[in-house]
């Protein structure tokens, strides 16, 4: 096991199995997150013995970064997994902090026609570790602290859902990463059961949805999942998570041109989206070689906006970072892969 895979509460609970006092969990903790050792044999506070059996049963850091691109805004990571696998992130700076978008899975099913990373399948979920460690490794290249992060990058989060949990326990845990919950956004393309059990969950997390389209018609075209859970029923999951949480949930809307950008669909993704606690993010296309699509103009997306805005939803335009060094989904993986 990777220790990096324990919650502080898994850790307290290996300890107590152990017949060693709860409390070694947190002085484990701290010498991970705090004073972010790399080696058992730095915690110093702990015996001997205890160090010695802490190494034959877990790892601790075993992924790399390959790969560091860096402009204005923006740094772009590529990581190699133990096995081989490859991953990105990328991190953003704003004038309230620093982002991190990271993957959650090697690939991705859900195949977005629009999408780089899902050109690859799924090979494999990244396990809480993989998740965590992109944060740590990026923290110590470039000595920054993160202090929000986005589940953004390649996957499809609530594909890997039991990780993810975990992976946001461990990152929210004060005396961790200590990230608030409010920092943390998931982004899903829309797996109803999940958004349920996700809104059962009740975290304080930010929850946005790749919703792309005003109709099932344009969302069967572009999203294949839209054919397993329509409009319908991904409205029923995201009120139903409204209700349970009363909290607002993101829209995201990636233009593309000639496909969901004119101000009909704009009139009817206002209408879908009426007294609704939600708020639009529309996302400009990251136009990629290897796929068709192309990006709105910019006159036709100050025009979505207004229909949207006078029509009472709340919207923005997404800041966009890194599309000079392939920072835009997927782009430098399958980049480097060629
Ligand atoms: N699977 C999750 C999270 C990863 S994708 C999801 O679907 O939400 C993150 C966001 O980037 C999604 O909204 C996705 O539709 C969008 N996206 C994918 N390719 C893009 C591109 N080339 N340009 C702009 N946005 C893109």
């Amino acid at each position: 096991m990777n220790i990096y895979d324990y919650t502080l509460k898994d850790l307290e609970e290996y300890f107590l199995s152990i017949g060693e006092k709860k409390f070694k969990a947190l002085q484990v903790y701290d010498w991970l997150y705090q004073k972010r050792k790399t080696n058992f044999d730095e915690f110093s506070n702990l015996k001997k013995e205890l160090i010695t059996r802490l190494k034959e049963e877990f790892t601790l850091n075993d992924i790399t970064i390959i790969k560091h691109e860096e402009d204005k805004d923006v740094s772009k990571f590529l990581f190699e997994l133990a096995d081989g696998e490859k991953i990105e992130a990328v991190l953003m700076n704003h004038n309230y902090g620093k982002s991190i978008c990271i993957s959650s899975e090697v690939g991705c099913n859900m195949g977005c026609k629009f999408c780089e990373s899902g050109r690859l399948k799924k090979r494999r979920e990244l396990k809480p570790h993989e998740m965590v460690l992109q944060i740590l490794l990026i923290e110590s290249v470039l000595n920054v602290k993160i202090t929000s992060v986005v589940i953004m990058g390649i996957g499809e989060p609530f594909d890997n859902y039991d990780n993810i949990i975990k992976f946001i326990s461990i990152i929210n845990e004060a005396h961790g990463l200590a990230i608030g919950s409010r920092h943390i956004t998931v982004s899903t393309c829309g797996l109803v059961p999940k958004i349920k059990e996700f809104a059962d969950f009740n975290l304080q997390v930010n929850l946005a949805i790749s919703l792309h389209a005003p109709n099932d018609v344009i969302r069967n075209q572009i999203m294949p999942i839209s054919r397993r859970y329509n409009l319908e029923e991904l409205f029923e999951a995201i009120d139903y998570y409204i209700k349970k949480t009363n909290r607002r949930v993101t829209i995201e809307y990636v233009m593309l041109k000639g496909i969901n950008d004119s101000p009909q669909n704009a009139l009817e993704l206002a209408n879908l989206l009426k007294g609704r606690l939600v708020y639009v993010n529309l996302i400009l296309y990251n136009e990629t070689s290897n796929i068709g699509y192309k990006r709105t103009l910019k006159k036709d997306v100050d025009k979505f906006y207004e229909v949207l805005s006078t029509n009472g939803i709340n919207v923005t335009v997404r800041r966009e970072y890194g599309s000079k060094i392939s920072a835009a989904c997927g782009q430098l993986r399958s980049k480097y892969e060629k």
